[in-house]
């Protein structure tokens, strides 16, 4: 197959996450170039939410936890460099989250999220009723108390994207969209396997650095050796969102409760959700996940009732088995990077994968310890006994 083109390293996807890493790779000075099956930006990281919120959700600390909250602590600069770059605000908010109470199961979790967090030292205020009423007059009679956490922040995703989008073209990096990666190209020199390019649609673009990061359909590309992605199946998790015309202020924070979420955006509209469905690649929504998110979100806001519909729409989480993100080399392919498995959080991750994506590719290390996102974690033995399922000299990851 003809070359497309040359480039230092391929990205396999434009969501957030290949957009984000490109940026920073091209701004490293690399010459970037993105494949991309649709149009950029259009799958989950055009569906999400964009809440920045690592505590809301917590139960305890670990890699991941650290992972967030690191991540979330470099969107201010990140919203005001892509400001600059591109003209284009993100809608980078600091309101803050409110998780509230409203019956004595969400009592026992709020308690003890509370008693963690702030044994621990982190960010976190707990409201009685009368004082969050004062914060959001509208909030339904139920509400007993609710904690605040005043530095879980959110963004408008679909404005990330488009300056994502405007930011990497800034930089030079190729998009070439509407092609599909069918196949990492990956050669053997001297007992050492390394990429070399990717087979796409449009030709081979040839490349000696891969970063995988096709969201929900990265196990879907084919190699022409097995790789550690195979030991993990990255499964799209299906969330349905629903948004409605605010035309008074109903909220102004970040809503949260064991029902679901309410996010105002500036634009007079809040954006409700979701569900959590094992629906394949089905990206419809339905009348009970929609049903289910607008009974959750009036419990906490009765006004949503009122509002009107402006749009209802579903997308894909990239979940890989344990729900953490996968980043950081293949272990026996040089030039194989993972940005993948973001799950619930690649919004909030964008930044901290992208820089660390960077730093492997630019730098040949992370400085954080990324052991615990390795794909080794996933490894069962299955490709050293020969197992796995090959086909011809290609196999599906
Ligand atoms: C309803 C919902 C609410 C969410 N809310 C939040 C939130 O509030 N905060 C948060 O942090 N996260 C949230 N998320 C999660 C977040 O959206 C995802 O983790 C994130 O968007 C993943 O980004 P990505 O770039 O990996 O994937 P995607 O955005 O899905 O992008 C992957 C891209 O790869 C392309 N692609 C796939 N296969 C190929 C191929 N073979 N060749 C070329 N291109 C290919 C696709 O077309 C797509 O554009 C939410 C997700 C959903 C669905």
């Amino acid at each position: 197959m003809t070359a497309r083109l040359t480039a230092d390293t391929a990205i396999i996807g434009g969501g957030v996450i290949g957009l984000a890493a490109a940026w920073r790779l091209a701004q490293a000075g690399l010459r970037v170039a993105i494949i991309e099956r649709g149009e950029p930006g259009r799958e989950a990281s055009h569906a999400a939410g964009g809440m920045l919120a690592p505590l809301a959700e917590a139960d305890s600390r670990d890699a991941f936890f650290d992972l967030a909250v690191a991540g979330r602590s470099l969107y201010s600069r990140f919203a005001a460099e892509l400001k600059e770059s591109t003209g284009t605000d993100i809608e980078y908010r600091t309101e803050g989250t409110l998780y509230l109470s409203l019956d004595e199961c969400d009592d026992e979790e709020l308690q003890r999220r509370w008693e963690w967090q702030h044994a621990a030292g982190l960010n976190v205020e707990k409201l009685d009723a009368s004082f969050v009423r004062t914060l959001e007059p509208q909030v339904a009679p139920a509400l007993r108390w609710a904690l605040k956490f005043p530095d879980d922040h959110q963004v408008e995703n679909r404005r990330l994207v488009a300056a994502l989008l405007a930011a990497t073209r800034n930089a030079g990096v190729e998009i070439i969209s509407h092609t599909d990666a069918l196949r990492l190209r990956i050669e053997n020199f001297a007992g050492k396997k390394r990429i070399v390019g990717v087979v796409t649609t449009q030709g081979e673009v040839r490349t000696g650095v891969v970063v995988l990061a096709a969201g929900s359909w990265s196990g879907l590309i084919e190699s022409d050796e097995p790789v550690a992605l195979a030991d993990v199946e990255v499964e799209p998790v299906r969330g349905q969102m629903i948004s409605l015309e605010m035309p008074m202020p109903v909220v102004r924070h970040v809503i949260y409760s064991r029902r679901g979420y309410v996010i105002p955006r500036l634009g007079g509209t809040v954006v409700c959700g979701s569900t959590s469905e094992r629906a394949g690649f089905d990206k419809r929504v339905t009348a009970g996940g929609i049903a289910g998110i607008i009974e959750g979100a009036a419990g906490m806001l009765p006004a949503i009732r009122e509002l009107a519909i402006t749009e209802m729409w579903a997308g894909l989480r990239p979940f890989a088995g344990d729900g953490w993100p996968i980043l950081g080399y293949d272990p026996q392919v040089s030039g194989l990077v993972y940005a993948t498995g973001h799950y619930r959080n690649g919004i909030l991750l964008a930044p901290i994968t992208a820089e660390t994506v960077t730093e492997l590719i630019v730098q040949g290390e992370a400085r954080r310890d990324i052991s615990p996102f390795s794909v080794r974690r996933f490894a069962t033995g299955k490709r050293d006994n020969g197992t796995n399922e090959i086909r011809g000299n290609k196999r599906k990851i």
